[in-house]
């Protein structure tokens, strides 16, 4: 029986008039500490995960609305890993059963690829994939509370080899500890990605109410501690200050570079 609540369907047909992607969330919550983001404190530091079946049948709706693709906007896609793991499976399993749409994320966090996970990816279909580096230098990943090492992106960045998606990695410069040497470490690991990966590099840190970025830029005195930032506010590292435009000019040997302001904004 069709469904007779207006809102959903109108939802579904504009998306499906642009011919977009219907955004899924497998779950709710991080528990990732990164020092700008407002996620968690958005959806709060639990996670709350969907029952694999559940995303699944939003598949089959998108599809059904004759939407062309599907994107996992949660937090975190691939975390935890078990639970991201069990929804790849259930969705290879059912998919068949209508026609299929794309499947794409742009979430993927380094800490916790593996080849189970790259597996049941492949088995599901997707498309493609972002993955939030944010940086290749272990100073810079400890200084913005990423919970992830070197390492782990090295072994991202090998796991991710086998994953049969186009694969986009994300790195955003000048958060607070950058300096010349750490944005060289991140150009190195750029360098070091596979051919036909592509980078999209951002520099500058928006600030935001309430993270922790801001509440040390209080303390330092650089955000009046009435300011609730309702106007756009960036965050540039001053041991960098002389470099800020000039990084395009980095000679990183990749298939396409793209790199952009956070947005246009009131700078500090
Ligand atoms: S940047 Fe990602 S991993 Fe970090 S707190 Fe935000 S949502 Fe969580």
């Amino acid at each position: 029986m069709a469904d007779s609540r207006p809102g959903r369907w109108l939802k579904l047909g504009r998306y499906a008039a642009n011919d977009a992607a219907m955004p899924v969330q497998t779950k709710r919550g991080c528990s990732f500490g990164c020092i700008y983001c407002c996620y968690p404190l958005l959806e709060g530091r639990e996670w709350r995960l969907r029952e694999p079946e559940w995303v699944a049948a939003q598949m089959r709706e998108a599809a059904l609305a004759g939407m062309r693709g599907v994107e996992f906007v949660d937090s975190v896609f691939n975390f935890p890993a078990d639970h991201t793991v069990e929804c790849m499976e259930v969705i290879a399993k059912t998919q068949s059963r209508w026609s299929r749409p794309w499947l794409s994320t742009f979430e993927g966090n380094p800490v916790a690829t593996s080849p189970e996970l790259i597996d049941a990816m492949n088995a599901a279909k997707f498309s493609a994939v972002g993955v939030t580096a944010e940086s290749g230098s272990e100073a810079m990943l400890d200084a913005l509370g990423k919970g992830f090492t070197t390492d782990h992106l090295s072994r991202a960045r090998e796991d991710l080899r086998r994953l049969r998606a186009r694969k986009i990695w994300v790195f955003m410069l000048g958060g607070p500890g950058e300096t010349e040497a750490t944005i060289r470490e991140t150009a190195s690991f750029l360098k070091s990605l596979p051919r036909g990966d592509v980078a999209q590099v951002t520099y500058e840190v928006r600030v935001l109410p309430r993270t922790e970025l801001r509440r040390r830029l209080v303390e330092e005195k650089e955000v009046a501690e009435g300011d609730e930032l309702v106007d756009p506010t960036f965050y540039w590292s001053p041991r960098v200050m002389g470099l800020r435009g000039r990084c395009v000019a980095f000679p990183w040997d990749m298939s396409i570079i793209s790199l952009s302001r956070a947005s246009l904004g009131e700078r500090l």
